[in-house]
């Protein structure tokens, strides 16, 4: 029996963009929007749409005093390429519907993230990381690929032998890309910008992140003002830069 293939990309996504070295993110579906905000908030009076003024004003009142049920009638379909230990994260967020490609069916190609720098830890932020110039990015890459290819090559070996893929994946690093879909909602996807385009976040998911957020922006361009302006706290240097441009323009 052959295994099956990894997931074909849809052909004709909404928008879609690379990510890190081999990865992507692809909106791939797409409900509501800003006007589908408006006319929850207004559905208790019976009342819909009443012109663009009116509408954006109800979006930011909403997002001001946390009424946050209205966004929840917008809704993405993303198909995400990523590594392991990023989903490993984006996982967590459990407000959202995942499927992953999985490896019991299918065989993996040798795709691995190659970062293409490699950081020191952060002293003072425990989770962190920072630019260090004593780290030898040479040496450090030549022992990241040797592992990595080692780790495919006992997982082919396995699979050769005829070990189950269940068990021959049991080697293979979380630098290994996998792919899932992943349906959620606005006020889950603002709640997961918040979290993982923000500074603490690992620069790996940030980069995925501000991916989301500029689909977001394209799609409900006044939902994500009232992001910005009544949510956001800092610590993203793109979004901080448009938070502020917003105040200048009043
Ligand atoms: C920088 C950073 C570091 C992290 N480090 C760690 C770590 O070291 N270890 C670790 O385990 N996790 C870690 N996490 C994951 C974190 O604890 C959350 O699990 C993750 O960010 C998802 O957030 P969330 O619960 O708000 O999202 P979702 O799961 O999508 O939930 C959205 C919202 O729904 C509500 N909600 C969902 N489920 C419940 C519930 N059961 N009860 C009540 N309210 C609920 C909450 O209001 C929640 O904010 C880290 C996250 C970040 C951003």
């Amino acid at each position: 029996m052959t295994p099956s293939q990894p997931p074909t990309p849809n052909p004709q996504p909404l928008l879609a963009e690379r990510v890190l070295d081999k990865g992507f993110v692809q909106l791939t579906d797409f409900m509501g929007g800003d006007d589908a905000v408006v006319q929850a908030a207004r559905a208790s009076m019976a009342q819909g749409l009443k012109g663009e003024e009116k509408d954006k004003k109800l979006v930011f009142y909403l997002m001001e005093h946390n009424h946050m049920t209205p966004f929840e009638h917008a809704v993405f379909k993303w198909h995400v390429k990523c590594p392991i230990f990023v989903m490993r994260q984006w996982i967590r967020h459990r407000i959202g519907s995942f499927n992953e490609w999985s490896l019991r069916y299918s065989q993996t190609p040798d795709e691995f993230y190659v970062p293409s720098e490699f950081r020191a830890q952060d002293m003072k932020n425990k989770q962190g990381s920072v630019a260090a110039a004593a780290i030898d990015q040479k040496a450090e890459l030549a022992d990241y690929k040797s592992a990595l290819d080692h780790a495919y090559q006992t997982y082919k070996k396995f699979l050769d032998r005829g070990v189950a893929r269940e068990m021959a994946r049991m080697v293979l690093p979380t630098a290994l890309y996998t792919q899932f879909f992943w349906t959620v909602n606005a006020r889950s996807l603002m709640n997961f910008l918040l979290l993982r385009a923000e500074a603490h976040a690992q620069w790996e998911m940030r980069q995925y992140a501000e991916i989301l957020a500029k689909f977001f922006k394209m799609k409900m361009p006044w939902t994500w003002q009232a992001f910005l302006k009544f949510v956001w706290k800092g610590g993203n240097p793109v979004f901080d830069k448009e938070k502020r441009l917003l105040k200048t323009k009043g």
